[in-house]
């Protein structure tokens, strides 16, 4: 059991209250750990300090090279630390160890990415006239607040942080209440570089306090906020009360459309992979299968055996699929589950699955037969639920794909070339995976939403102008 502290201006801190909350383990449900249950005052103290050090000349002169080596140590860090890290966010998040590597190893290449980026970022000169010289530079942004969510915690704090201080920023992070604990990890490795204090500051607490106080804080310059679009739509709005900019990244409900010329063996791995990721708890799960009808009955027939074939257990056990977060993220499953029941067809899963030690696990499910207007249909149900469609041509999966109000990911399963094309033009998201499914991955490539699944840009070199700002110089000679 460890009891955590924050970490605000360089130095460990309980929050002003004395208050704790109680960190649980996924796999168990005892409890692992304590972290503070931080306030306004708190977040108030992570925001000057951030704000400080920003104006300093220590940190301004801190040259963009540098500033990657600062990144580049926090990678090392990261790797000589790997093992012990991915067993945390396994046992945090209650995600196979296997898919825990894969999120340290994801969040090594965020710094080594941006790290190799930070003296990169450059400005332009434009032509206007004879007689003008006008250039635009992009300056850092300022204070900069990370707000993340539960579910891939280490991952979505180096995305965002690192190409914050990459560009020049300070940082106050927000980790979500229940899982907090590779942040503070994170705090740590920052601790040990001995920067200046405020560079980066990590406060816990719960969303509605911390998170709100952090989001309205008219102290801040920019807010990336990583989470559903009911707390987007909330934070987004008290940021724009202090015209503070965001970077929204939200929910999914994306589609897998399938043809009959597909590789079916490609297809059904990367259609059962897309859902079962992190016990479908990913938003980017491909949680929308849209088939072609006359290939339907074949490919849901080699979906099902898969789904059949997986193991379930503990995090650390590693099997195919972990435990549900927590009792209030499984009824909201199972919720669904009973709906699915009354208003369409549960063809495999469909209920709780036995795992001894405590933890809240569900078999893979598949829904078939509802209306694509159904809330299954339209709801993210963040767990490990397929819902299934079919379509008569490509038209129609046009329609079915681009028929939520979301817009995050579309994978297109066909061996048909002017389909492809055809389809990545028209489907409505911000990521199209062709012929593979690799959700949000890819540290390189731009990933974020259209409609209500968000927008701005994470990841890749495009990030790093969400934390600078533009500034035009028109000289006359
Ligand atoms: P959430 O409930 O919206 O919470 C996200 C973060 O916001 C947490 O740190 C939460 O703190 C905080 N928060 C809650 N209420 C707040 C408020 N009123 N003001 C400020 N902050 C507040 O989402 P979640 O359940 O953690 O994560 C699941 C959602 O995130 C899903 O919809 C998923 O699709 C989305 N997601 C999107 C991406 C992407 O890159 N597009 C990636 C991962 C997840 P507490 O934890 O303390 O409540």
């Amino acid at each position: 059991m460890e009891e955590l502290k924050m970490y605000i201006d360089g130095k460990w801190v309980d929050c002003s209250n004395a208050k704790k909350i109680h960190v649980f383990d996924p796999s168990t449900g005892k409890m692992m750990a304590t972290i503070p249950r931080g306030v306004k005052e708190d977040v108030d103290a992570a925001v000057n300090a951030a704000r400080k050090v920003f104006e300093s000349e220590r940190w301004r002169k801190i040259k963009p090279f540098e500033r990657g080596r600062i990144l580049y140590s926090v990678a090392e860090k990261l790797q000589n630390n790997r093992d012990r890290l991915a067993r945390l966010e396994s046992k945090d998040v209650g995600k196979p160890l296997t898919q825990g590597y894969a999120d340290i190893d994801a969040a090594i290449r965020y710094f080594e990415f941006y790290g190799g980026a930070a003296d990169k970022v450059m400005g332009d000169t434009i032509p206007v006239e004879d007689g003008l010289i006008d250039y635009v530079t992009r300056e850092p942004i300022g204070v900069t607040a990370h707000i993340i969510p539960w579910n891939y915690p280490i991952q979505i704090l180096s995305r965002s942080v690192a190409a914050a201080i990459a560009t020049g920023n300070t940082v106050v992070v927000k980790s979500a209440e229940d899982t907090p604990m590779t942040a503070c990890k994170m705090a740590e490795y920052f601790d040990q570089l001995h920067l200046p204090p405020g560079v980066f500051n990590h406060v816990t607490g719960y969303g509605t306090e911390a998170g709100a106080s952090l989001s309205s804080h008219p102290g801040i310059n920019h807010l990336t906020f990583t989470g559903s679009v009911a707390t987007g739509i909330t934070v987004s709005k008290a940021a724009n009360e202090n015209v503070v900019p965001t970077t929204l990244e939200l929910g999914g409900k994306s589609p897998n459309i399938v043809f009959g010329d597909c590789d079916l063996e490609k297809a059904v791995d990367g259609v059962v992979k897309a859902i079962i990721q992190n016990a479908g708890q990913t938003c980017s799960a491909g949680s929308r299968l849209l088939v072609e009808e006359s290939f339907k009955e074949e490919f849901l027939k080699h979906v099902v055996n898969r789904f059949k074939q997986l193991s379930i257990g503990s995090a650390l056990e590693d099997k195919d699929i972990g435990p549900i977060l927590n009792r209030r993220q499984y009824d909201r499953i199972i919720n669904y589950l009973e709906l699915a029941k009354k208003e369409g067809e549960i063809v495999v899963g469909g209920k709780s699955a036995n795992v001894e030690g405590g933890g809240l696990y569900l078999e893979p499910t598949i829904i078939d037969g509802v209306s694509p207007n159904s809330r299954l249909a339209q709801e993210e149900i963040f767990g490990p639920v397929l819902t299934v469609f079919s379509f008569k041509d490509t038209e129609e999966a046009l329609q079915l794909a681009n028929g939520t109000d979301y817009g995050l990911v579309a994978g297109i399963w066909t061996e048909t070339i002017s389909r492809v094309h055809y389809l990545a033009s028209k489907i409505e998201a911000g990521q199209i995976f062709v012929n593979n499914y690799g959700a949000g991955g890819g540290i390189q490539m731009p990933f974020g939403g259209y409609k209500k699944s968000g927008f701005g840009r994470e990841k890749g070199f495009i990030a790093l102008y969400n934390y600078t700002k533009v500034k035009n110089v028109a000289i006359k000679y």
